[in-house]
């Protein structure tokens, strides 16, 4: 009796899983399936691919079969296994909870993504009433896991609402029992000693910016008065690592004034004695769209300043040093593994309205940090709304339906496995949600990214050994 594909007598043994091809460099194919694993292919194994012949060829069956590229009875459950952990953050609920307690900061830097109010101004501040909601509203989410972010504006203005919320998400975790992570995201300029004493002794991660060295930083985040903030944030990066021998991971973000430093900016982070840096750049929102014509650049200007970094991180750590990049190892381990990485942007779905969640001072939800500046990704209130109606609310699956790909170019995309549209910068960019064709600067920026990296680990052979290290070692990200 047939039972299934496989039983027919005249069939293959196998059928192809959904398979996006990419002619890489004469002769060489790389073919890409959803669950994030991909093949390297000769011209004469592509062909035998597509023209469903892989039989003939035992040795590319085996090796298809084993990445699960081809389907056969033995590697079923395998494969399903594969997708299940890929895509496990599509059921667990939402772990990043990043709480905006207050909208007023002391800085104005040139790429905020969100629209800070002067440090003057009344009634930005979360209260504690809606504190209160919004830490009974995180305990809704099924996840066990929850990351408490604090966020601004600049959080350290309102630090007895951070405080009433730490004291309160403890308070209920004895009955939910959830793992909790407490983090700061502050620009340092507010640091005090008894502050800092405070978030270790409640071992609260500490974020921040460093732009760079100051020739760079002081362009581009300044303090409302006009003067540059990086003098502060250094004495208080070394207080932090020596003084206090506590944690403080930096990251800069880079805009056109940024770009012919690549080098020293990476010096800046090595002489800080961190181990590794995250290259960001600007999304379009905020007052980065305002200032675009002054700190904007092309897609290619970043990439080209971005592999740029790259390279000289690579030749820090031929020297001897570990010193990794932190956008090509997260790209690298999703490559290299089947499972899922936490990182909100580059996830299919990316994770905005699923896995993360940003609540502004007036307890208004909104579906990631990064769509604050826009009313059209508010997706409910906690005043109002159940986690339960505002997660199967039709906005919410249609923002997650969107943030999938699978309605726009990416669909088509040899990069899909590990990347997808930002529905934040295309609304930026062209007032819509869905990129138009051609690919826009978002896609432009991570398509590329992710084909460096790809082809560093496909062509260099000392690099791609230097990219694993950095996802092996403990000192990565
Ligand atoms: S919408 Fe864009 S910024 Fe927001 S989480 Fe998704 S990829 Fe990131
Ligand atoms: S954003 Fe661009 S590079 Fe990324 S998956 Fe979509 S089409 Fe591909």
């Amino acid at each position: 009796m047939v039972t299934s594909l496989f039983d027919y007598p005249e069939s293959p043994q196998y059928a192809e899983n959904r398979y996006i091809p990419k002619k890489l460099a004469e002769g060489d194919y790389l073919v890409t399936i959803d669950n994030g694993a991909w093949a390297l292919l000769s011209e004469e194994e592509h062909e035998l691919l597509k023209t469903h012949r892989v039989s003939e060829n035992p040795d590319l069956f085996k090796k298809l079969e084993s990445l699960g590229i081809i389907i056969t009875q033995s590697n079923q459950a395998k494969v399903v296994g594969d997708y299940q952990a890929r895509f496990s953050h599509i059921c667990n609920g939402t772990s990043l909870h990043i709480a905006a307690i207050t909208s007023r900061c002391n800085q104005r830097c040139l790429y905020c993504y969100v629209n800070p109010k002067p440090i003057s101004s009344k009634g930005f501040d979360m209260d504690k009433d809606t504190a209160k909601r919004v830490v009974e509203f995180m305990f809704q989410s099924p996840s066990k896991a929850i990351t408490i972010e604090f966020q601004g504006g600049e959080p350290l203005l309102n630090f007895p609402i951070i405080q009433y919320i730490i004291d309160y998400s403890k308070k209920l975790n004895k009955k939910y029992k959830k793992d909790i992570v407490y983090t700061l995201v502050t620009n340092l300029t507010l640091m005090q000693e008894d502050i800092l004493k405070y978030l270790i002794r409640n071992r609260v991660g500490i974020c921040t910016s460093l732009d760079g060295p100051k020739e760079v930083h002081d362009r581009n985040r300044r303090f409302l008065g006009g003067h540059g903030t990086h003098d502060e944030v250094v004495h208080w990066i070394q207080d932090i690592k020596t003084q206090f021998a506590y944690n403080v991971n930096a990251l800069p973000v880079i805009t056109k004034f940024s770009l012919p430093y690549a080098k020293e900016i990476v010096d800046e982070y090595v002489n800080l004695g961190f181990n590794r840096i995250r290259i960001k750049h600007m999304i379009y929102c905020g007052l980065a769209k305002e200032n675009w014509n002054k700190i904007g650049y092309t897609p290619e200007q970043y990439l080209k300043f971005w592999k740029g970094a790259l390279e000289y991180c690579f030749k820090i750590n031929k020297s001897g040093r570990f010193f990794a990049e932190g956008t090509s190892l997260l790209i690298t381990r999703k490559f290299l593994s089947r499972d899922y990485q936490a990182f909100t942007c580059l996830g299919w779905p990316c994770g905005a309205a699923l896995t993360q969640t940003s609540y502004d001072p007036h307890g208004d939800i909104r579906s990631c940090d990064e769509s604050r500046s826009f009313e059209e990704f508010k997706i409910g209130s906690v005043r109002k709304d159940s986690y339960r109606n505002v997660y199967t609310s039709p906005r919410v699956l249609n923002i997650v339906a969107l943030t999938s790909g699978l309605n726009s170019l990416c669909d088509a995309c040899v990069w899909h496995p590990y990347c997808n549209n930002c529905i934040v910068s295309s609304f930026g960019m062209e007032g819509n949600p869905v990129p138009k064709l051609p690919i826009d600067y978002e896609c432009k920026i991570r398509g590329g990214l992710i084909e460096h990296v790809l082809r560093t680990l496909a062509y260099s052979k000392e690099k791609r050994k230097i990219l694993m290290e950095w996802c092996s070692s403990k000192q990565g990200i």
